[in-house]
């Protein structure tokens, strides 16, 4: 069995009093519901100790959305494993495609940020997905497959029980243009063949695998509907509380 996962990502908006009343607003909207899927939000680094105090004893948990590979040194600007620890952070996101697009981040670094998360006893949100021109030439499972060896090799099947996979095409980011439910269903499922063909049979079932790309409420139940998509990574939808909680609550319990 695996659990239903809704992450939000919230990327670089929302300073911490918007980061505060987003939460104050997201708690009221999901009064005495107990949704069927694990919350996740994932604030800019500047509101997580903010987001960490008010969701203290909330049952959401607090996501960052990048990390560095190395504990700590002259790395400007970086944050590491073990100050993410410290705010109490339960997940990351790693290898976000406007990561892997604006900043650089090649299949290795996310490799290395995958491991030292999950070694830090952080649980990590890996990212995967192809651009427009890869789906349009027809190698959409070629870029699928690589990015999830690449960012897989080596781990124990003990530490995939602390990841998930969010398919993201990176056509379907921000651009208001969803992957349809049946090309969600078809990427999913290769996904999980490969982790099947690296960790088995019963490691690929039980992992989480979301869909990010234009959910909105009126498109999350459809999607989740399907038999491989566990959640989703909700980016612009996920920045009004009343639309994020639309999503969660239209998502359903573990498959
Ligand atoms: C994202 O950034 O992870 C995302 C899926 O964004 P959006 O929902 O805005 O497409």
């Amino acid at each position: 069995m695996r659990k239903t996962i809704v992450a939000a990502n919230w990327k670089m908006n929302k300073d911490v009093d918007e980061a505060s009343e987003f939460v104050y607003a997201f708690q009221e909207e999901m009064k005495d519901l107990d949704p069927n899927a694990e919350v996740v939000i994932c604030p800019p680094f500047i509101a997580l100790d903010a987001v960490a105090e008010l969701l203290q004893e909330s049952g959401f948990k607090l996501g960052a959305q990048n990390i560095h590979y190395e504990n700590d040194g002259a790395f400007t600007g970086e944050i590491s494993a073990r100050m993410l620890k410290s705010l109490g952070v339960h997940y990351v996101i790693v290898g976000h495609s406007e990561r892997r697009q604006f900043f650089g981040e090649t299949d290795e670094i996310v490799a290395k940020k995958v491991k030292k998360a999950l070694s830090s006893d952080l649980k990590v949100i890996l990212c995967v997905g192809e651009s427009l021109s890869e789906r349009d030439g027809g190698v959409t499972e070629k870029v699928l497959e690589r990015q999830v060896k690449a960012a897989l090799d080596g781990l124990t099947a003990q530490q995939l029980t602390s990841l998930v996979i969010a398919y993201e095409p990176i056509w379907a980011i921000g651009t208001g243009r969803n992957a349809t439910p049946q090309q969600a269903q078809d990427a999913h499922a290769f996904i999980r063949s490969t982790v099947a063909g690296m960790f088995g049979k019963e490691v690929a079932t039980s992992l989480t695998i979301q869909y990010g790309g234009s959910v909105k409420p009126e498109n999350a139940a459809e999607l989740l509907s399907r038999p491989d998509v566990d959640g989703a990574l909700v980016g612009g939808a996920s920045l009004k509380a009343d639309s994020f909680a639309k999503i969660v609550k239209s998502s359903p319990a573990s498959k």
